[in-house]
C-alpha cells in the first residue's frame, strides 16, 4: 500500500476541551495522551495493510503474542513544534524513519516505508493539534512502535507485526527543571556490547537500563551514564541521552556512533551545527578515568547530554562509587547554552533552516 492519507474515525468520546485545558496545564512528560492514535498492521503474506488513524484506546492482546514473551519490539520519539510564524512542523523525521527500519533490520522485523511513517506521523498531529501545550517550549511527542503481533510461542521472528503512533503532550522533560543535572557512572551495569543491540532502539535496551537509573536516582542522581562493555573504560551515552565534551581550545568531542550507542538526531544535527560554526569536531573516544582529570585540570569547560525529549542540557557534577567531579562552575556553561538555543531557534522556526530540516506538515 502507498501513503496517501489513512483513513480516518474520529473519537467518539474526546476529551472534554476544559478538561484537556486543565491538562495541558502542567503536561510534564509522557502522561497526557492525545485523542487518537495511528495503526497499520503488517503480515508475511499481505504485506503492510489496514493503515488508520483512529480513536486513542487499549489493546487487546493474547497472552501468546510474540512480543510478551520475547520483546521482539522497537520504537522511535520525536517531537512535532509550533512555528513562530504558528504553523506546525516535525524536526527531521525522515531520520527517525530511517533509524526506524535500521532497528526493524537489526530486531529481523519488516521495514516501514519511510512515506508511512511520516505520513502517520504528520496526521496524527494534523488529527490532535488541539493538543500542544499553551506554555514555552510545549510540544507534541510522537512514539512510534511496533510489537510482534502473531500468537505463538516459538522463538522466531514474528509473522506478523503491528505499528502504532500515539502521542502526548510534553512540558519540561526534566521534573526540577534544573539548569544542570548530575550524572551517576554506572561501574557494575552496561548498556551494550559489540554484535549487540545497542544502535537499535529497541525496548529491551531500555529494560536492560533500568537497573543502573534506578542506582543513579539513589544516589541522589538524575540519569546514569554507561561504559562500554568490554573494558568499562570508554564513556558510551546516558540511558537516554548522547554525550558531548567541551575543551578550553574550542574542541567539541562525541563518542563514535560505531554501533553500541544509540545514533541520536539531536547528536547529529549538533555535529552539523558545531561543523558549520568552523569548530573542531571530533568523534572520539573518551575515558571515564580523562573526563575526571579534564574536569579537575580545568582542560574540560563544558559537557552536555542531547536527545529529542530534553534537548540540550548541561551536566554539572558527575558521580561514581569513587567519588564525584564537577565540571566548569558545575551549572549551564556559556557555549552549551549557544548551541541549545541555536538548535531550539531552527526547530520554532526562529532562525534559518540552513539545512532543510524543519518539515511543514
Ligand atoms: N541515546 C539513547 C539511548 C536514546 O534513547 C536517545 C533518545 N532517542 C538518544 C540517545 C538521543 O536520540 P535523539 O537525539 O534521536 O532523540
Amino acid at each position: 500500500m502507498n501513503a496517501g492519507a489513512f483513513p480516518f474515525e474520529a473519537n467518539p468520546n474526546p476529551v472534554d476541551p476544559s478538561e484537556r485545558a486543565a491538562r495541558l496545564v502542567d503536561p510534564g512528560f509522557g502522561r497526557v495522551f492525545t485523542d487518537h492514535m495511528v495503526t497499520i498492521r503488517y503480515s508475511d503474506d499481505k504485506g503492510w495493510h489496514d493503515a488508520k488513524v483512529g480513536p486513542r484506546g487499549p489493546l487487546t492482546l493474547d497472552p501468546a503474542t510474540a512480543v510478551l514473551h520475547y520483546a521482539q519490539e522497537i520504537f522511535e520519539g520525536l517531537k512535532a513544534y509550533r512555528l513562530a510564524d504558528g504553523g506546525m512542523a516535525l524536526f527531521r523525521p525522515e531520520q527517525n524513519a530511517r533509524r526506524f527500519q535500521r532497528s526493524a533490520k537489526r530486531l529481523a522485523m519488516p521495514e516501514l516505508p519511510e512515506e508511512m511513517f511520516l505520513q502517520a506521523c504528520k496526521q496524527l498531529v494534523e488529527v490532535d493539534k488541539d493538543w500542544f501545550p499553551p506554555v514555552d517550549g510545549g510540544s507534541i511527542y510522537l512514539r512510534p512502535f511496533m510489537i510482534a503481533s502473531e500468537v505463538f510461542l516459538g522463538v522466531k521472528p514474528s509473522a506478523e507485526y503491528l505499528f502504532m503512533v500515539i502521542a502526548s503532550a510534553a512540558g519540561n522533560y526534566f521534573k526540577s527543571g534544573a539548569p544542570a543535572i548530575s550524572i551517576w557512572v554506572s561501574e557494575q551495569y552496561t548498556r551494550a556490547a559489540p554484535g549487540g543491540t545497542g544502535a537499535a532502539k529497541c525496548g529491551g535496551n531500555y529494560a536492560a537500563s533500568l537497573i543502573a537509573q534506578s542506582e543513579a536516582i539513589k544516589q541522589g542522581c538524575d540519569q546514569v551514564v554507561f561504559l562500554d562493555a568490554a573494558e568499562h573504560r570508554w564513556v558510551e551515552e546516558l540511558g537516554g541521552m548522547n554525550l558531548f565534551f567541551l575543551f578550553d581550545d574550542g574542541s567539541i568531542i562525541t563518542p563514535p556512533a560505531d554501533g553500541t550507542i544509540l545514533e541520536g538526531i539531536t547528536r547529529d544535527s549538533v555535529l552539523t551545527l558545531a561543523r558549520a560554526q568552523g569548530l573542531n569536531v571530533r568523534e572520539e573516544q573518551y575515558a571515564i578515568d580523562q573526563w575526571r582529570a579534564d574536569a579537575e585540570s580545568g582542560r574540560l569547560v563544558e559537557a552536555f547530554a542531547c536527545g529529542t525529549a530534553a534537548v540540550i542540557t548541561p551536566i554539572g557534577k558527575v558521580q561514581s562509587a569513587t567519588g564525584s567531579f564537577t565540571i566548569g562552575a558545575g551549572g549551564a556553561g556559556q557555549m552549551t547554552q549557544q548551541i541549545r538555543a541555536k538548535l531550539v531557534d531552527i526547530q520554532r522556526g526562529i532562525a534559518a533552516d540552513d539545512h532543510g530540516w524543519v518539515q511543514r506538515i
